[in-house]
């Protein structure tokens, strides 16, 4: 619907401006921190649409960026879709040949890219042929001589304050964001101006990632990725002043911005609030009195990360979301009627991978392809539909038809839903271990691991064994100057206690770091492939305790 009628960005920025002009954006850079107000901001903004005009870009272009998560990022995710063109933040962790494709299959006309991560863009682009039309731009003041790439505060100099937004349609594709493609091509997902309006719409109500004017926000997730969780539209929304932790911030980094700039809401993967947790157990003293929330997602929040949170007042809020939801699927509030349980069970619901954020709709399939009920224990496939998932994939029409069924979008994941409507992940379809016919979850395992004072970090992966065809076994960092031996022996125990005996994973082997995909998560791949050919001996697991035989 044209004229100003349609779900489109332009009016979140437009009340910022308005109503809180002197509200800040602040950045963490490598010169120090940058500090803007709303009003400064939609100044620049419009210089960036005036110069991407002036560059030639026109309503579906694709104006591509390489960076970390900082305030010029942030300037293209208003200045570039408001203009009808369309946003594509690229990984820069993803190898390069994923990189030429992408730059290839989005047709990108420029790349915006910061410094620090200059080389890596200039070694994927050298000599190939997919780079030949793209312009660079330089997120700073210098130029970038190895990619010819003009300075971003000369690209937008010059240019006028004023821009004439133009009404845009909803389904105008406003950004555009890959995944990250562990098996086969990486695959493209559109977000359209009505997705990104109804993805921020649904996070401000309470049962999403509300804001107030009153919060400091800092997204620790990178803003390459599925647009920072949505935090930086949901933010501006809200008016609430934000705070960018700049290119690879480290805990000691993070804790700065907290104390000094009183961040209230955060958010990233498990590994980050870990690493701040390591930091504080190191003997690092951190305020952390202003910090409210920290959504956490992408991977499962072990339990025992959200009650050392809850210990110091900070609330851990699980989500559960995908690239193709824009990304915010579930979110693990309490509800209402829960708030006078005793502890264990709110932190149980807590733990599990939320409620369905209103305004979407899903269903869980088994193997027979019949819904599931909802009552914690049977698992199946989650299916979802709504407003902000995508319908299809970015010029895959093949992917298209694995991937969606009857107007749903098959996320891959396994699940449970209990009676009160808590989703809890029990497993990807493709990490799932399947044991003389039996099932076994890996990131159940995975969390009770993680539980244990001495693992930092820990993952269950199916090897496979010639009797049971797979069995689980364990990857485990472990923290400094731990007594391994015995670590073992409290692991081995303790799961022989909570789950049957089958489940035990026939080894746990250490390693220094869970190798992790472009977007964080665990790359079971690599540790399957180091086990695959070392075949678990047979009879592992004792007769009496071994599953039927399917
Ligand atoms: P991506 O599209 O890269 O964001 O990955 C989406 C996938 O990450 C989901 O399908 C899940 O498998 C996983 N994921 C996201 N959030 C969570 C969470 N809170 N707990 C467990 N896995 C998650």
């Amino acid at each position: 619907m044209p004229g100003g009628h349609s779900q489109t960005l332009r009016p979140f920025l437009w009340r910022a401006e308005k109503l809180y002009p002197d509200t800040e954006v602040v950045s963490r850079t490598h010169e120090g921190r940058t500090r803007h107000t709303y009003a400064e901001y939609a100044d620049r903004t419009a210089r960036l649409a005036n110069a991407l005009d002036e560059h030639g870009i026109e309503r579906g272009d694709r104006v591509a960026t390489f960076c970390w998560n900082h305030t010029r990022h942030f300037e293209t995710y208003f200045g570039v879709p408001n203009t009808g063109a369309q946003l594509h933040t690229i990984n820069p962790l993803l190898p390069d040949e994923h990189i030429q494709y992408i730059v290839d299959d989005a047709e990108d006309e420029i790349v915006f890219v910061d410094p620090s991560l200059a080389p890596k863009l200039a070694a994927a682009a050298e000599g190939a042929e997919e780079f030949a039309d793209v312009d660079f731009v330089a997120m700073g003041s210098a130029e970038i001589d190895e990619l010819d790439a003009v300075p971003y505060e000369e690209f937008i100099a010059g240019h006028s304050t004023d821009y004439d937004w133009p009404d845009l349609d909803g389904d105008q594709p406003a950004g555009l964001c890959y995944t990250s493609g562990t098996t086969g091509k990486p695959k493209g997902v559109e977000y359209t101006q009505s997705m990104l309006w109804s993805h921020t719409m649904a996070s401000q109500t309470p049962q999403g990632i509300p804001m107030e004017d009153s919060d400091v926000i800092m997204p620790v997730v990178p803003m390459f990725h599925v647009n920072a969780w949505g935090m930086p539209f949901t933010a501006t929304a809200a008016g609430a002043k934000h705070v960018y932790p700049g290119p690879s911030p480290d805990p000691a980094d993070l804790a700065a911005l907290i104390e000094e700039e009183g961040v209230t809401i955060s958010a990233g993967v498990p590994t980050v609030w870990l690493g701040l947790r390591e930091y504080i157990e190191g003997g690092n003293d951190v305020d952390l009195s202003t910090l409210d929330t920290v959504i956490v997602g992408g991977a499962a929040a072990p339990q025992a990360l959200i009650e050392w949170y809850d210990e110091r007042d900070v609330e851990v809020l699980h989500a559960w979301g995908m690239t193709e939801l824009s990304p915010i699927g579930t979110v693990s509030h309490l509800k209402s009627d829960l708030r006078d349980a005793d502890y264990d069970t709110q932190v149980n619901k807590r733990s599990k991978q939320g409620l369905v954020a209103p305004g979407l709709e899903f269903e869980v399939i088994d193997e027979d392809g019949e819904e599931v009920p909802w009552n914690g224990e049977d698992f199946g496939e989650l299916r979802i539909r709504g407003p902000w998932v995508t319908k299809e994939y970015f010029k895959r029409p093949e992917a298209n038809e694995e991937e969606f069924v009857d107007g749903w979008l098959k996320t891959g994941d396994v699940v449970t839903v209990d009676e009160d409507g808590y989703m809890q992940l029990v497993d990807r379809t493709k990490d799932v271990i399947k044991s003389g016919g039996e099932w076994i979850s890996s990131v159940e395992l995975e969390n009770a691991i993680m539980a244990y004072d001495g693992v930092s970090e820990a993952t269950v992966v199916g090897v496979p064994h010639e009797r049971w065809q797979e069995r689980p076994v364990a990857f485990v960092v472990a923290a400094d100057g731990v007594d391994r031996e015995a670590l073992v022996d409290d692991i081995e125990a303790g799961l022989r206690e909570e789950y049957p005996k089958w489940w035990v994973p026939d080894a746990v082997e250490f390693i220094d770091e869970v190798p992790k995909t472009a977007t964080g998560k665990f790359s079971k791949k690599d540790l399957r492939e180091r086990y695959a050919d070392q075949s678990l001996v047979e009879g592992s697991v004792p007769e009496e305790d071994a599953p039927e035989q399917e």
